[in-house]
């Protein structure tokens, strides 16, 4: 039975790296008819908040990956919250000291940094040099009286090495002489990250640890804690990092990082799941376009990278215009109103009229639409009786001979009562072409210009139905004056 878990650290909104951990677990979960799990590291007491965690699982949700286990659903393993469990830390740490595989350190931060310093003198990596691994019960209470409070630190084996066999990376050697003795309960009680996570990981009977590559230097640390312990090991899966297309890691620089902020710009969470798995993830054929369902029968770890993935927005946007052009139109109605409404096009709560206008709306530019948030730069189109020209090309359209014979003859259709659909619309072109004798271009590109004053844009038959007769009509006595 896979077991596995995103473990997120609420400091801040779920972000691409963070979703993508998510996904990937949540993948092999579901492949495997497995359990997946959302457990809170809200260890680093500042840096974490409510509002963070709200943030992250919202996102999640948003994504359509769901737990069968963790914060908001409960399960056997409860509490899901690192804060929550530290009796649960304790007794672990209770137990490492007993054994004689942890102590206490009552080394102040000036002392700390002047060790690191020699250290570096030495041309050696810093780290603890175990200064307060023997100290006798008169050394400890000395330093209690002095009001000093101790941390608790690994006693990390003087010799030989950590392998660690990672699906992704293969065998990955540290040697323990490297390590270092580190801290593993803070001074406040509260313990660090790399000792909660071997205690929930191994109480929760993960299976797996899948999580990106920047937290490969912490494995041996945590291997260690699980061999002092006598804790049953997961398997461990180190997911390459994500760089930017310049080749440096990725950073606001190259895009929106937050999930939250391509939500808010408009994207589909399909198109961001298909995005984020082709982060690392490969398919065994040509196919790049995959429904989650399509993933969760799909995925496997031996199809995950080595090599980083590369953020391309690109990308991004184009398989979100997919999406969007897959999309029921309903569907992008009910997504760009929220858009409208925020940009001071549609009243807040829009009647049916409105609802259908935008509707309209947007099937004449579905089709074209890389993000929602788009609807907003295009919304002029369809609003407010006013049009202003892109060009003097277009101008001149408006002067050619035939126009005002075309333009008369539109707007005695447009208002003689009829009920405008895109139907109509078509009918009325053709009316207008037998009565004038003109056709193609030259009675389509007159209305287009007199319309919104460009010579591109969306197809009239759904542009015309969502002006509606009057704006139409004000549009065209303006701009053909
Ligand atoms: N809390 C860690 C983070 O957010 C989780 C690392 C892990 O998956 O072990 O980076």
């Amino acid at each position: 039975q896979v077991r596995v878990r995103f473990a997120p650290s609420p400091t801040g909104p779920l972000h691409i790296g963070g979703a993508r951990s998510a996904l990937f677990n949540y993948l092999l979960a579901r492949r495997t008819g497995g359990q997946f799990i959302v457990r809170i590291e809200d260890t680093d007491l500042e840096r974490s908040s409510r509002e963070s965690e709200e943030n992250i699982l919202d996102s999640l949700a948003w994504l359509g990956i769901t737990w069968d286990e963790g914060v908001r659903v409960g399960g056997p393993h409860a509490p899901y919250r690192q804060t929550e469990r530290l009796n649960t830390y304790r007794d672990a740490a209770d137990k490492l000291i007993a054994a004689g595989k942890a102590y206490r350190c009552y080394c102040s931060e000036e002392e700390l940094e002047a060790e690191r310093q020699a250290f570096s003198e030495k041309g050696e990596l810093p780290r603890y040099s175990g200064k307060c691994r023997c100290l006798t019960p008169d050394d400890e209470q000395r330093y209690q009286a002095e009001g000093r409070r101790p941390v608790l630190r690994f006693r990390v084996p003087d010799e030989g090495a950590v392998v660690i066999d990672d699906q992704v990376r293969g065998q990955v050697t540290f040697e323990c002489e490297g390590i270092g003795d580190f801290i593993i309960v803070k001074s406040d009680g509260i313990p660090t990250y790399n000792f909660a996570v071997v205690i929930d990981d191994a109480l929760m009977d993960i299976t797996h640890v899948v999580r990106g590559e920047e937290h490969l230097s912490n494995t041996p640390r945590q291997v260690l804690i699980y061999e002092a312990l006598g804790l049953k090991q997961p398997r461990f899966a180190h997911v390459s990092l994500i760089l930017g297309k310049d080749r440096s890691k990725m950073s606001k620089r190259h895009g929106s990082t937050s999930v939250v902020a391509y939500q808010s710009q408009g994207y589909l969470p399909e198109a961001l799941i298909n995005f984020l798995v082709l982060l690392g993830w490969s398919p065994a054929g040509e196919e790049e376009i995959f429904s989650l369902e399509a993933l969760c029968e799909q995925f496997s770890l031996e199809r995950v990278a080595k090599s980083p993935a590369v953020f391309d927005a690109d990308k991004l946007n184009w398989l979100n215009g997919m999406y969007i052009r897959q999309a029921a139109p309903e569907r992008i109605r009910d997504l760009a109103l929220p858009f409208l409404i925020e940009a001071g096009y549609v009243p807040a709560e829009p009647d049916e009229v409105m609802v259908q206008k935008v509707g309209l709306m947007v099937q004449a530019i579905q089709e074209k639409l890389v993000n929602l948030g788009e609807v907003t730069t295009m919304a002029p189109l369809f609003f407010g009786e006013t049009v202003q020209f892109e060009s003097e090309e277009a101008k001149a359209v408006l002067a050619e001979e035939q126009v005002p014979v075309v333009l008369q003859a539109f707007l005695q259709k447009l208002t003689d009562g009829r009920a405008l659909e895109p139907g109509t619309i078509k009918a009325i072109f053709k009316e207008i072409g037998k009565e004038t004798k003109h056709t193609g271009r030259k009675v389509f590109m007159p209305v287009r210009v007199a319309l919104t004053g460009q010579m591109h844009g969306p197809e009239l038959h759904f542009l015309i139905p969502a002006l509606g007769s009057h704006v139409a009509e004000v549009r065209v006595r303006t701009t053909a004056a």
